[in-house]
């Protein structure tokens, strides 16, 4: 006859008086580690909609769809797919908001069972800022106004980020009507594309 190891007698000792490792889920809730990686969570309200943990996350995990047509305000609607998610974290090293203030985080989700996985997602929408002249999109208002404000007076310089504010203030109103005829250089002070505010900038008669 084998006659069990001092160690394992301590361990069987030890487990009697402070209870089992493991837990009696699904008799009893799990609660998981401090420290457990579990399954990013985006904040509505902090979100910007700035598609920066879209671009670093390496498993296409998240995405984003911009809706123009058949809806009273444009949006972009962002998309976490929960099943391609491998939990690393590169999309809240990646989100532009401060260290202590991230957009999306990981959580400590861990129980992400589906009997349909087509449903295994979560989406967050956001308004868009359409160019005033030719109407694509420039980025969503959170993120105009995030920028005015982190750039502080030298949105000054801006007037896309600075009608931005304004706007937000109640203090402009949208789509000034040009009061000169020619098409470029009176639009200059709207919210508008790179390629129109180049346009409106190097201005020619066409
Ligand atoms: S945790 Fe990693 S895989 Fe999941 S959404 Fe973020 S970057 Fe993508
Ligand atoms: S990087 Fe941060 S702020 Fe930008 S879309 Fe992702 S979660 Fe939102």
């Amino acid at each position: 006859m084998r006659y069990p190891k001092l160690r394992e007698l301590a361990e069987a000792v030890k487990a009697v008086i402070k209870g089992p490792y493991t837990s009696k889920f699904p008799v009893e809730p799990h609660v998981p580690h401090p420290n457990f990686r579990g399954q990013p969570e985006f904040n509505r309200d902090k979100c910007l909609g700035c598609l920066s943990c879209e671009e670093a996350c390496p498993s296409s995990a998240i995405a984003h769809e911009d809706v123009l047509e058949g809806v009273d305000v444009p949006k972009r609607v962002m998309i976490h797919y929960t099943d391609d998610c491998i939990f690393c974290g590169v999309c809240q090293d990646a989100c532009i908001r401060e260290s202590d203030d991230k957009a999306i985080v990981l959580g400590n989700k861990w129980e992400l069972s589906y009997f349909d996985r087509s449903k295994a997602y979560e989406t967050i929408e956001k308004e868009l800022q359409l160019c005033e002249i030719c109407g694509t999109v420039v980025a969503t208002k959170d993120h105009l106004l995030w920028l005015a404000r982190m750039v502080g007076e030298l949105s000054f310089s801006n007037p896309t980020l600075y009608l931005s504010r304004l706007r937000e203030l109640g203090l402009a109103d949208n789509n000034l009507e040009p009061v000169h005829p020619d098409k470029w250089r009176s639009d200059r002070i709207k919210v508008l594309c790179a390629e129109c505010r180049r346009k409106t900038t190097t201005y020619e008669d066409e």
